[in-house]
């Protein structure tokens, strides 16, 4: 169906100022309003008509849009915004009048609330969050009630049309000139009363229970990442729809691991003994040991880098690298025997001179030059 043109609708010019199309909206909104029409389906078009078109040129940045592309150039806007005629003002008490009612767009009464999102923090070992896994995981729920399949009335019986406010969800409330509406205080502006609850429910049409769930992590997700499962949160009321579950990843600490993206770090003590001589070493990846080579006279401190040994992102890219520290570790609880080896060897670095120790030569040639300076 082509759509009439804004203008057309409102019945204003081109160039119409704001408080002109404000006042032919609030014409038409009077006329065609669906209190003043109950059960008239063309003067409910009519205004629905009305109210999209005064939300696209109300606006000034839709309505220059609207003036250049038509149509297209506003589409699936209009109504997405509806309700938001808040604040203060005349203009706004006129919006409350019936920005409320027919807020979220598409007009009719305000529907059961949807259910509340939940977020479940999951904890995980470096391993699992790597490779990936599926976790079972139980969560404290409310369910769409079994009995009265979620409609909060008693077996046999219907929730039944507000006296109240006629089904709309809102009353209008004389407040000195002006007409408020306000959210129906019978049914709390959802326009259906249950005369009858469902004794399971208590009328609420859900209950409250725990269900296990089945979540599939994939490989590579970190700390922080989070897992959508739509509809797996709370039941809404009288049969809205459910919220979201959001499921996020905590990554416990490892013993050996630590990652930073997708690189991983780990810290290999080595004897002084390897170190001087060289030699392989066992390092540990997460897929197992492998061999590392060390060099003759490697120093502690030193980093060596295993290509792809890391991590591959759950968002993509290949993956890193696993980098090893390897720290001398000093040894302890020697013999009298060890220490007297361990002497005899020094006394034979020192006939060396300093080539077996450069950097503590050259660090205690600064620490002399340093004195002599002053
Ligand atoms: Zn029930
Ligand atoms: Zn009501």
């Amino acid at each position: 169906m082509s759509k009439r043109d804004y203008y057309e609708v409102l019945g204003a010019s081109k160039d119409a100022s704001q408080q002109e199309l404000k006042k032919a909206y609030r014409r038409l909104a009077m006329k065609y309003h669906p209190d003043r029409n109950p059960d008239d389906q063309e003067a409910l078009a009519k205004f629905k008509e009305a109210k999209e078109a005064y939300e696209v040129l109300s606006d000034e940045q839709k309505r220059a849009a609207y003036d250049q592309f038509g149509h297209a150039g506003v589409e699936g806007q209009a109504g997405a915004g509806a309700g938001g005629f808040g604040g203060g003002g005349f203009g706004d008490i006129f919006g409350d009048i019936f920005g409320d009612i027919f807020g979220g767009g598409g007009g009719g009464r305000r529907g059961p609330a949807r259910g509340a999102d939940l977020r479940y923090t999951l904890e995980l070992s470096l391993e699992q969050a790597v490779r990936g896994c599926e976790e079972k995981i139980r969560i404290p729920t409310w369910d769409s009630c079994e009995v009265c399949d979620g409609s909060g009335a008693k077996e046999g019986s219907q929730p039944v049309t507000c006296n109240t406010c006629g089904g709309l969800g809102q009353v209008r409330m004389q407040q000195g000139f002006f007409t408020v509406q306000q959210a129906c205080p019978t049914c709390k502006g959802e326009g259906r009363v249950i005369k009858d609850p469902c004794t399971n429910c208590g009328g609420q049409g859900r209950v409250q229970n725990t269900k296990t769930l089945s979540v599939k992590i994939p490989a590579g997700v970190d700390t922080g990442d989070r897992i959508r499962l739509a509809g797996e949160g709370e039941a809404g009321m009288h049969g809205a729809p459910a919220g979201d579950l959001y499921v996020q990843v905590a990554v416990r600490e490892h013993d050996i691991f630590q990652r930073d993206g997708a690189n991983l770090y780990c810290e290999v003590p080595i004897s002084f003994v390897d170190a001087t001589l060289g030699g392989e070493l066992d390092v540990p990846t997460l897929n197992g040991k492998v061999k590392l080579k060390v060099p003759p006279e490697t120093q502690t401190g030193k980093l060596f880098r295993l290509r792809g040994k890391g991590v591959t992102p759950v968002r993509g890219g290949g993956p890193g690298d696993l980098l090893c520290k390897v720290v001398i570790e000093t040894p302890v609880k020697l013999s009298g025997e060890q220490k007297d080896l361990l002497r005899q060897f020094q006394d034979s670095l020192e006939s060396g001179g300093n080539r077996h120790n450069p950097r503590k030569s050259s660090w205690f040639e600064g620490v002399k030059r340093f004195f002599d300076a002053k």
